[in-house]
């Protein structure tokens, strides 16, 4: 699943040892296998082989240059939800034609950006926005492509904060006004309502509320046939799951089985939005043990990074597998020393500021270096500069060789446009 591997106790991303790249670019780190990214962007990119598709890797989960680069070049589109997205995406090469534009939010300076830039489609998530799109559009004198997102109403069952396919949630355009608006088209004279769009949350594992989701679709698209509007495109959206501790998330393949039937009996280009699936087990974020603190009840190994660097844990209380980059030689860590229960925490204010708390991990001390797993998504793209903290290196692996692909910010940048 991932190409970060013990050998003989020592962990390698791809051919290269962390511990050797650990004092050539200080701690805290992330460090990301390109063969993992690559290799999960063509599992998706496969499966979906039958039908016409495209693949747009959702910027949100990881938007350093080198790693859009290198998806670029696999082929992928993008999915963007801002216009700080949108121009990265460009600059790393993705083609305008194979980036959709999400969000419910979007500014007419953004609109009007993704205009211009003559990107594939908006995806539109309210009936002002879209009345905005028509008349940024007439002002620039172009036709702007749209898709109407949906809201389903399915349960994703997955985290609430995102979870975002059910009627409660602020995205998408009920099924009844996404109808009535395809019906109005002409009306919007400055548009082309070319497809549908529905995205239900992230750390999907299971197929069911996909399917659930796409019945519901698929009788929207065939009725709207039935009143003679032909779309073109059907975006699934992303939120396809990983393995953080114990989940058992569906494959490529599997998704794959369970949509194809649904798709293929409207006849549109498939559109996917995967973030999570492609990067999330392509990168961790090491980090250096600076004290280990003994209280009446607790042990806290106090780590440098910090909620800021990877505010997951935090944020969500999400599960983080966190292991010694070495045990002694020729062992794993687990098999080194005695296992302690600890809070695995940071250097930042707050109490909230952990990445495992009662952890069961390898006795540690100060100067060891930890490895924090499935880091790749939602990571440095959700870091800040909190407690004023240089955000860390982002470091890419290929084979035997790193690469430093975003330097550690110095306290320059702490103060950058400041007056
Ligand atoms: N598409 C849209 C519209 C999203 O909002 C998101 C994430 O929130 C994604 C795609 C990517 O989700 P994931 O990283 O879970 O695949």
């Amino acid at each position: 699943m991932h190409d970060f591997k013990y050998v003989e106790g020592e962990l390698f991303c791809e051919e290269m040892r962390v511990e050797e790249i650990a004092p050539k670019v200080g701690t805290p780190f992330y460090l990301y296998s390109s063969k993992t990214l690559v290799d999960h962007y063509r599992k998706l990119d496969k499966a979906f082989s039958s039908l016409p598709h495209l693949v747009c890797y959702s910027l949100k989960a990881n938007s350093n240059l080198a790693m859009c680069k290198l998806l670029a070049q696999e082929g992928a589109g993008a999915d963007v939800v801002s216009s700080g997205e949108l121009f990265k995406a460009l600059k790393a090469g993705m083609p305008a034609q194979r980036i959709v534009f999400a969000g419910v939010g979007k500014t007419e300076e953004e609109i009007e950006y993704a205009l211009k830039a003559q990107i594939l489609m908006l995806n539109v998530e309210s009936v002002p926005e879209l009345d905005l799109i028509n008349e940024v559009a007439g002002r620039l004198g172009k036709k702007a492509q749209v898709s109407l997102r949906v809201n389903p109403d399915v349960d994703p069952q997955t985290h609430a904060y995102v979870a975002t396919g059910r009627k409660e949630n602020k995205f998408g355009l009920s099924m009844e006004v996404a109808r009535e608006l395809f019906e109005r088209r002409a009306e919007f004279t400055h548009l082309k309502m070319v497809g549908v769009h529905a995205h239900i949350g992230s750390q999907i594992t299971s197929v069911r509320p996909y399917v659930e989701a796409l019945q519901k679709i698929v009788v929207f698209i065939k009725d709207l046939e039935r009143g003679g509007i032909k779309l073109e495109y059907l975006n699934v959206g992303g939120g396809m799951g990983i393995v953080y501790e114990t989940e058992i998330p569906s494959t490529a393949e599997e998704f794959a089985r369970a949509l194809l039937p649904l798709i293929k009996q409207v006849q549109a280009k498939v559109i996917l939005e995967p973030g999570r699936f492609i990067v999330g087990n392509a990168g961790i974020l090491v980090t250096r043990v600076l004290y280990v603190k003994k209280t009446a009840v607790k042990t806290f190994v106090i780590v440098d990074a910090g909620m800021n660097d990877l505010i997951r844990p935090s944020l969500y209380g999400t599960y983080h597998e966190i292991r010694p980059t070495s045990g002694r030689k020729g062992t794993m860590p687990e098999s080194d020393k005695k296992l302690i229960v600890a809070d695995i925490v940071g250097p930042i204010c707050e109490s909230g500021d952990f990445f495992a708390r009662d952890r069961e991990i390898p006795e540690v001390e100060g100067g060891q270096l930890l490895a924090i797993f499935g880091a790749g998504a939602y990571g440095f793209s959700m870091s800040s500069n909190y407690n004023c903290r240089p955000r860390p290196p982002e470091v890419l692996v290929k084979g035997d060789k790193f690469q430093v692909i975003r330097e550690r910010e110095k306290y320059e940048d702490l103060i950058r446009g400041e007056v």
